[in-house]
């Protein structure tokens, strides 16, 4: 990757130097000094300011001196005084402040936003695992559309995370441990012998929702 890096300038503030007088033309009054900051640059955004520089401009004859160094004796004090009153400007730590915001907003919304009430968590969220659940559990489905109507559901395996499951065609009529059992045999509907649920779906299907009811 390609950096842009580099260094700018900003300027800081620009007063007069009322009682100091140009050298090149001896007018009082007319000289100015700006005071600028150096900064480093990244993609032209300051990451960081590293000094001051300062010019004085004389109105009258546009004598310009750009370093403290070359400035008489007289422009000294003045410019000095100027330079270190001048404050860096917030702007001359753009990066830095963005990258410190960035970490107060990565780590703060961890700090400061309040965990989840469970309650407000939705069936679909609810963390709990359907701990009764075990292999070989069977299950009834309650409510169907069709009045005396039902499915079976028979775990056939468990993960962590997951339940495995066959279910029955629709059946009807009594229900009893032979019944069922014969209907988890022959009433499996062929191409999809095996389902899987999230545990999480399985906690609310029959804690939650109530819509399946253990039979075994
Ligand atoms: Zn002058």
């Amino acid at each position: 990757m390609l950096f842009f890096y580099g260094t700018g300038t900003s300027r800081l503030l620009t007063a007069p130097l009322l009682t100091t007088s140009c050298t090149h033309c001896g007018i009082t009054g007319q000289l100015s000094a700006t005071v600028f900051s150096r900064y480093v640059s990244l993609f032209w955004t300051p990451i960081f300011p590293f000094g001051k520089m300062s010019v004085t401009v004389c109105g009258h004859c546009q004598q310009t001196i750009a370093k403290l160094k070359q400035m008489p004796e007289s422009h000294r004090p003045p410019v000095q005084a100027l330079q270190q009153q001048a404050r860096y400007p917030l702007t001359n730590f753009a990066v830095l402040i963005l990258f410190g915001l960035t970490l107060v907003f990565i780590f703060g919304v961890g700090w400061f936003s309040d965990p989840k009430p469970v309650t407000a968590l939705s069936a679909a969220d609810q963390p709990v695992v359907e701990t009764g659940v075990q292999e070989g559990t069977r299950y009834k489905t309650i409510g169907m559309t069709e009045e005396g109507t039902y499915l079976l559901a028979e775990v056939t395996r468990l993960t962590a995370d997951t339940v495995y499951f066959k279910t029955t065609g629709l059946l009807h009529g009594p229900l009893t441990a032979a019944s069922a059992t014969l209907a988890l045999r022959d009433s499996v509907p062929a191409g999809v012998p095996i389902s899987k649920y999230p545990r999480n779906l399985w906690h609310f299907l029959v804690q939650g929702e109530g819509r399946f009811r253990r039979i075994n």
